[in-house]
């Protein structure tokens, strides 16, 4: 069998994350021209053939769709919309995007946030991580090889005898999630009493825009960049921007994209917005038939969703910053090199409004106060009934957050004292 090495060393990774790295240090408008020539390029290829479709989520692929629209890439966009905010919603209504249904069990029950949850655990720290924990909270024989691995780094035979490998998890968290795996490898970690796992992305995101590109036989562009880390860094530098295997076809335009570009971008089409509204008309999908009704156009504000406040300046590069810009680029100095950085006021990154990946890496106020802000009831929900333990005892990200060093209590504190 072939080893993660073995397959490494065949797709020349290594140089591609080379290049890849190079392209990342490109100035901005020399990243958006690229991305527009990744567009065309996948759209183009003879194997794509125009059968392309966007997924939305939040601002980063918002921004994409308006992207793609700009340079004259006119596909359909869809979206699993009800697991988002409520303000990314009224965004994607306005610009037509398309809501895909969530997806049924074996009974023709659909998932909803909440099952997903109770059934297989919270979406916490990164998707990277919340596999890992769920592979150390749900032992069988077949992953005892990657549960070694996240123990301790050593990969054996597959992954090619490595000894310190990244499949380690982080000492932080092996403190405390390693607890199921204290037997088998001597240690003395604690263990959370509650689940973990990166399913609820699987159920309520990938396998519902999945279906629909089976359907459809259409292939997405997606939002990724690389600069977010966690696994999608490592395929996007090893695998490209675009790829068009056997049984996967993919784009990702912005995959060399840093969050300034981003936001820069974003700004950029909130006027082409402006300019083109009339073109975006809601759209519903009936259910049964399947027929697609045109409602009038809306006209929003912005197409930054309020969620994430507004995209505002938030300081400069330091001089040692653009002098490493500079001389990445062949000693050449950009004007975008010396723009101001850009942020969002609220919200950072997230899409939905009880997701707990990075959420310890945030200041207060963070999601979950913001969540509290525009919706005390459904705050009260996610923190205290998700589900009940073995004394009857409800909870939900009250005991998650206390668990991994959240503070959470008392939200009323960022927002005038005041209890809704
Ligand atoms: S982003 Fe978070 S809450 Fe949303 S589907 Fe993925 S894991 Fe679930």
């Amino acid at each position: 069998m072939k080893t993660v090495y073995d397959r490494m060393m065949e797709n020349d990774s290594y140089q591609k994350t080379k290049d890849f790295i190079i392209k990342q240090k490109w100035p901005y408008p020399q990243k958006k021209a690229y991305a527009e020539k990744i567009a065309w390029e996948f759209y183009q290829h003879p194997d794509v053939a125009g059968r392309c479709y966007v997924t939305v989520g939040g601002l980063d692929s918002i921004t994409l769709f308006l992207f793609l629209r700009s340079i004259g890439i006119n596909v359909p966009a869809v979206s699993v919309s009800s697991l988002e905010d409520k303000s990314i919603q009224l965004v994607h209504k306005a610009l037509g995007i398309r809501s895909l249904p969530p997806i049924k069990d074996e009974n023709g029950r659909p998932y909803t946030k909440m099952r997903v949850i109770q059934q297989y655990g919270y979406p916490v720290i990164s998707k990277e991580a919340a596999q890992k924990i769920s592979h150390l909270q749900n032992p069988t024989s077949k992953n005892a090889t990657v549960r070694h691995a996240i123990m301790t780094g050593e990969t054996g035979e597959y992954g090619g005898f490595k000894k310190n490998s990244r499949m380690k998890m982080s000492q932080k968290w092996l403190e405390k999630f390693g607890g199921p795996e204290n037997e088998n490898e001597g240690t003395n970690y604690q263990t959370a009493p509650f689940k973990v796992s990166d399913a609820c992305c699987y159920y309520l995101k990938e396998r519902p825009c999945d279906l629909y590109a089976k359907e459809t036989k259409c292939f997405p562009y997606l939002g990724l960049m690389a600069s977010e880390g966690g696994r999608r860094q490592k395929s996007l530098m090893w695998n490209g921007c675009n790829y068009v295997g056997k049984k996967t076809k993919r784009s990702c335009p912005f995959a060399i994209f840093s969050r300034q570009d981003l936001l820069t971008l974003a700004l950029e089409m909130d006027a082409y917005y402006h300019a083109h509204w009339k073109e975006f008309k809601p759209i519903t999908v009936d259910a049964d038939t399947g027929a697609v009704t045109y409602e009038e156009p809306i006209h929003l504000g912005t197409i930054v969703p309020a969620i994430y406040g507004e995209i505002a300046e938030c300081g400069h590069r330091s001089e040692a910053e653009i002098q490493e810009l500079v001389e990445a680029n062949g000693g050449i100095m950009d004007e975008s090199f010396s723009k101001p950085l850009l942020c969002t006021t609220l919200a950072q990154r997230t899409g939905c409004s009880m997701c707990g990946f990075g959420v310890h890496m945030e200041k207060r106020p963070h999601r979950f106060d913001l969540l509290w802000e525009r919706n005390p009831k459904e705050w009260d929900l996610w923190m205290h009934h998700i589900e009940q333990d073995a004394s009857g005892n409800w909870y939900g990200w009250d005991r998650v957050l206390d668990y991994i060093g959240v503070e959470w209590r008392n939200p009323e504190q960022f927002f005038g004292g005041e209890k809704k």
